[in-house]
């Protein structure tokens, strides 16, 4: 395996927070107004990290959030979290890979909430190793593939029924600045996450007569479990990895809320088919 370019890494996160180290700006403060009461919220990959901290968000702001992941015993801890303060929240063991469990999952939402009215289609992985193209295993580029694409495809194609049948809906896809340029050694994530860009814009397109807004938010390094194992894996800080922002910080997992939560808002109604650059500057050159 080659050495990992520092570009690659600043695409999928990696490494620890260094000691005097400014992750949490002033603007990062929660709103006091509650955008979405009485709001149905579907997001998958609600056990850790971005998904996480958007689930908490939203449920502090009104929302009935209805959350899936794999991981049961960190679902339910998240689900009693979110009760203990007084929130409102659900959380249905599923594999976003699989159409059965999407069906599934979607269905149950509906069953429990009565309706879905924001869905953010969250759930990821990262590339297991950093490699050039041709040493890459075929079994990693499904395997991240079988989450990152098919699994943002299989979950708006089972939401956009209900939400046509409702006559309006709203969906934010976690996307990534690497949808939006090429990172030398993570090709499976790369090529993943252009596809999550491509169907959010196909989607966008398909919908947005019906009164269904889609976009994707592209995250850069968000300070999640993600990073950190991506940290390890590339043998990067986070000051190394921040060193790559114009902002020279590692976003919060609670900021990438933030901007997720205002895509979903009705504040955002002008916004379609983007994957909005949420990186610090990355994009911007
Ligand atoms: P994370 O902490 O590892 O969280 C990933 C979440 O996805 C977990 O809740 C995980 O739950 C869930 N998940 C993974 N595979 C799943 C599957 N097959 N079915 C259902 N749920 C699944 O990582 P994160 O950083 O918050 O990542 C969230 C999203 O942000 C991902 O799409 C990622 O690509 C994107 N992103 C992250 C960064 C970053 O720097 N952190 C940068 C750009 C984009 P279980 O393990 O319980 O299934």
């Amino acid at each position: 395996m080659s050495a990992p370019s520092r570009r690659s890494v600043l695409a999928t996160g990696a490494g620890v927070l260094g000691a005097g180290m400014v992750s949490t700006p002033a603007a990062a403060a929660a709103p006091s107004e509650r955008r979405f009461d009485g709001k149905t919220v579907l997001l998958t990959g609600g056990t850790s990290g971005i998904g996480k901290a958007t689930a908490y968000a939203l449920a502090r702001e009104g929302a009935r959030v209805f959350f899936c992941g794999r991981r049961a015993a960190l679902g339910r801890r998240n689900e009693q979290e979110i009760r203990a303060s007084g929130g409102e929240a659900t959380f249905h063991r599923a594999d976003v890979g699989i159409e059965s469990e999407v069906s599934a999952f979607v269905a149950a939402c509906v069953r429990r909430y009565g309706r879905i009215d924001i869905a953010v289609n969250n759930a990821g992985i990262e590339t297991p190793r950093a490699a050039p193209l041709h040493e890459q295993p075929a079994e990693d580029f499904d395997a991240v593939w079988r989450t990152n694409a098919r699994g943002v495809f299989l979950c708006m194609k089972h939401e956009l029924p209900h939400m046509l049948r409702r006559g309006r809906g709203v969906i934010v896809n976690t996307a990534s600045i690497s949808a939006e340029v090429g990172f030398a050694t993570i090709a499976p994530y790369n090529a993943s996450k252009h596809a999550v860009a491509s169907l959010t814009k196909v989607a966008a397109l398909e919908y947005a007569a019906r009164n269904i807004r889609i976009n994707a938010v592209a995250p850069g390094a968000v300070d999640t479990p993600m990073l950190e194992r991506a940290a390890k894996a590339f043998g990067m800080t986070y000051e190394q990895i921040a060193e790559g922002y114009p902002v020279k910080r590692i976003i919060r997992a609670e900021e990438m809320a933030r901007v997720i939560m205002w895509l979903a808002s009705d504040e955002a109604g002008a916004v379609v088919g983007t994957d909005l650059d949420a990186s610090g500057g990355y994009l911007t050159g």
